[in-house]
């Protein structure tokens, strides 16, 4: 055959008529071929992706959720259980046969108390990752300050929307996670939460949220493009995990343990109740006490608290999850071909600092930095190619100053 016959063995162009023409063992393909073939891959694997989700869970028990969880988180055993289960439930859930008896499952959403900064976020992504499903992360405060509530609880779906690169039937099976839900508390059972009114009423608006319904979302967000047209999303297989640092909630706790204590059918009170930790023994009824409706407490069916997070774990979480804070800095400065290591010394001081100015693991990230930072600077254009972090150089970057800034942004 003359080389100016060749021809897509596709589309039938002509070698001239295209820009490349690619040979196989009896075929060739031209250049537009190749793209549109491209195109329909990029397409299938999309609609793949979506219904993978049953075959992916079917393999994932609780067991393996959890220890999945236990490759990035550190600790916080009893909630890494109960999340497990409420995580397969829940996508059992949406596995179950429509047409089958009467028994419904119902909905397990989430809601995690604990301080801020130990892992509540984390276990969200985590999960989130694990079953490669779109997370939304907001944060309840904002849904009440711009006062117009109904508009602004249906931004919660435009983010989910928008982290599902618009594909609703993967949104549809996403996880939200709403953080400071107390911070919409009532005012008048905690003195504490400075809002009222507005707090209960975001309350009530999330209500049909997380039970399951169908929502006009404005895809692009509310008020800037108000031309724009709907999109209808179903929340009901949406899974809803709520966080909450509930400050002052141990007091409600052991007020109702020392009542249970003098009462007659003390269950808690024959165990030596552990002063130190109180939310572990925490029950729905805490956080209507603290402010939340009991609608809302109904629709988050699955409580569980987080432990505070000691010198120990801060220590662990420094080096141990698969990318811990000090796993990242060496990746970040082999690219520049240098060796960095750093003394256990130098790992107990960083972590001495974040207890004793209460940095907590956020504070982790920042110490490192400030630490790290002048070597990060300066070693990529010296000829040094080896930075071992003693305890001596960690304190001598760590100035009393910075630890105060740090603690003022903390
Ligand atoms: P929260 O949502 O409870 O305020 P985050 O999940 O945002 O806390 O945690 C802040 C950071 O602290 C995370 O990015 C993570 O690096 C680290 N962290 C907190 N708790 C843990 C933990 N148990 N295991 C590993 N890392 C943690």
């Amino acid at each position: 055959m003359a080389k100016e016959q060749l021809e897509c063995s596709f589309c039938g162009r002509k070698k001239p008529e295209t820009n490349l023409l690619i040979a196989g063992l009896d075929a060739h393909i031209c250049d537009r071929c190749i793209e549109q073939a491209h195109g329909i891959v990029i397409e299938e694997s999309k609609q793949s992706d979506s219904s993978d989700l049953s075959a992916e869970l079917k393999l994932r028990k609780p067991l393996q959720i959890k220890e999945f969880l236990d490759q990035y988180i550190i600790g916080q055993d009893a909630t890494k259980r109960v999340m497990s289960v409420a995580v397969y439930n829940h996508y059992k859930r949406l596995l179950q046969p429509t047409t089958s008896d009467d028994i419904d499952i119902q909905k397990s959403n989430i809601i995690m108390v604990g301080q801020t900064g130990t892992g509540k976020t984390l276990m969200a992504k985590t999960i989130a990752r694990m079953l490669n499903v779109p997370l939304a992360i907001v944060d309840a405060t904002v849904l009440t300050e711009a006062g117009y509530v109904g508009e602004d609880v249906e931004s919660i779906l435009t983010r989910l929307l928008q982290a599902a690169d618009y594909n609703l039937e993967k949104a549809e099976k996403g996880i939200v996670f709403i953080d400071e839900i107390d911070k919409i508390a009532r005012k008048s059972d905690n003195p504490s939460i400075t809002r009222d009114v507005s707090g209960e009423g975001v309350q009530q608006a999330l209500l049909k949220l997380l039970e399951g319904t169908v929502v006009n979302v404005p895809p692009k967000g509310g008020r800037k493009h108000p031309d724009q047209k709907f999109i209808e999303v179903n929340t009901e297989n949406i899974l809803f995990i709520a966080g909450g640092a509930f400050d002052g909630i141990e007091r409600i706790i052991s007020r109702r343990l020392n009542m249970q204590a003098v009462g007659y059918s003390a269950s808690i009170s024959d165990d030596v109740v552990d002063q130190n930790n109180l939310l572990q023994y925490i029950i729905p009824k805490d956080l209507k006490d603290f402010g939340l409706i009991p609608e809302i407490i109904g629709r988050l069916p699955v409580l569980t608290y987080m432990d505070p997070l000691d010198a120990e774990t801060l220590r662990a979480i420094l080096t141990e999850p698969k990318n811990a804070i000090i796993k990242q800095y060496k990746k970040l400065f082999t690219m520049d071909n240098i060796d960095f290591s750093i003394t256990d010394g130098a790992l107990d001081y960083i972590v001495d600092k974040a207890v004793e100015y209460k940095l907590g693991a956020r504070g982790l990230r920042s110490l490192c930095e400030e630490i790290l930072t002048d070597a990060m600077f300066e070693l990529p254009s010296s000829n040094e190619k080896k930075l071992n972090v003693t305890k001596m150089y960690a304190e001598d970057k760590l100035t009393k100053t910075t630890l105060k800034k740090l603690k003022a942004v903390s």
